[in-house]
């Protein structure tokens, strides 16, 4: 029987704002199995900031995402057809499937996920790559210390909500930054975060520096940084000396933006180490930062929140929305 399987690629490249017409919807018939192979169907598709970084042509640390193609992206689903010696059909199992229905792929592309301590749509998310994220910027950067003040901006996201769990872990005063009062009434009350500040409620960059310092009365030790711009200028003239900054992601930019820093001397006066990362190129991290990100969402102790749009055909609107902070959480697209 024929599976016909629908999936986006990438139409053209975005030069500024990023519109549904950048992607284009096909159905196209899925190929026989060779041996090795199994055919996944999906059941999340992850949607992440950094697929807008892929469908620019610009300078990047990773090849552009090619026009015409299947739009790349992680996936969380079933086996459902096996040519593999490895694999049977109802294993779950994780991978970068692409915006599509269904994949077929070896079985090496694939990791087999157990489900029974964590759900499917987490190994996409606290459990996945934005989790090792949080895990790598804030241990092997931060690198936070008992009685220290982290910072974490995007605080409510699939990685800043693991970030600012994984310090208040460590024995930190941890202060998130997200956009809105429900993100920041989550942040405190859910994720446990000793403060948040809502920038979007700062009519000013002067008047989000006056909030930022109030929540950080001994400074700020260790910045994970998700978003760039004001935050960033703010958060520097709170840095104590010798203090750590991840560079994770700079958000506020990927649309085009500029992002001007305002004080760079402050990176000297203040002594900084400041490292951007790409957690992708860790891989020697990654078992001992799921295995304890799993044991963390298994007992209860990492919380986690997803926004999930349903259906394939509302992931470029889900995509875009990520980009403009409409997303509450993770951002996963349920395809079945
Ligand atoms: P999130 O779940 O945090 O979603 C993105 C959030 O960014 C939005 O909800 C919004 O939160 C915030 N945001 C969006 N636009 C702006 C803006 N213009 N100004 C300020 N904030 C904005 O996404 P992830 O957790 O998946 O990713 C967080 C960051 O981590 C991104 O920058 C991403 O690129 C980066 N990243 C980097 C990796 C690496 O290897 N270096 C790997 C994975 C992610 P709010 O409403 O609170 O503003």
């Amino acid at each position: 029987m024929t599976i016909m399987n629908r999936r986006f690629v990438l139409a053209s490249r975005p030069t500024a704002a990023t519109r549904e017409d950048h992607f284009r919807l096909e159905t196209v018939s899925l190929p026989e199995l060779a041996p090795g192979q199994v055919l996944v169907r999906h059941h999340y598709l992850s949607l992440d900031p950094y697929m807008r970084g892929r469908m620019s042509d610009q300078k990047s640390y990773a090849a552009p995402q090619p026009l015409g193609e299947v739009m790349l992206g992680g996936t969380a689903g079933e086996v459902v057809a096996s040519q593999s010696t490895n694999l049977v059909v109802g294993d779950r199992v994780v991978g970068m499937g692409g915006w599509q229905d269904y994949s077929v792929v070896a079985d090496k592309a694939v990791r087999k996920v157990d489900v029974s301590p964590v759900p499917l749509s987490a190994y996409l998310g606290a459990v996945g790559m934005p989790g090792v994220t949080g895990w790598y910027g804030l241990h092997m950067i931060c690198e936070p210390k008992a009685g220290e003040t982290v910072a974490v901006s995007a605080a409510s996201g699939a990685v800043g909500g693991v970030v600012g769990q994984l310090a208040k872990a460590k024995g930190c005063r941890v202060v998130g930054i997200a956009g809105g009062k429900p993100k920041c009434d989550y942040v405190t009350g859910e994720l446990g975060f000793d403060a948040c500040i809502d920038y979007k409620a700062a009519p000013d960059p002067a008047a989000f520096a006056a909030m930022l310092a109030d929540a950080t009365p001994a400074g700020i030790d260790g910045y994970f940084e998700n978003v760039g711009g004001m935050i960033l200028d703010a958060v520097l003239a709170r840095m104590n000396a010798f203090g750590r900054i991840a560079i994770c992601g700079m958000i506020a930019g990927y649309e085009g933006a500029p992002l001007p820093l305002a004080q760079p001397a402050l990176i000297l006066q203040s002594r900084l180490k400041v490292q951007g990362f790409i957690v992708s190129e860790q891989p020697a991290v990654w078992p001992k930062a799921l295995a304890e990100l799993g044991a963390g969402v298994a007992s209860g102790a990492i919380k986690y929140r997803e926004t999930v749009a349903s259906g394939l055909d509302r992931a470029p609107a889900a995509f875009i929305g990520l980009l403009h902070g409409e997303n509450f959480g993770k951002q996963l697209v349920k395809l079945i």
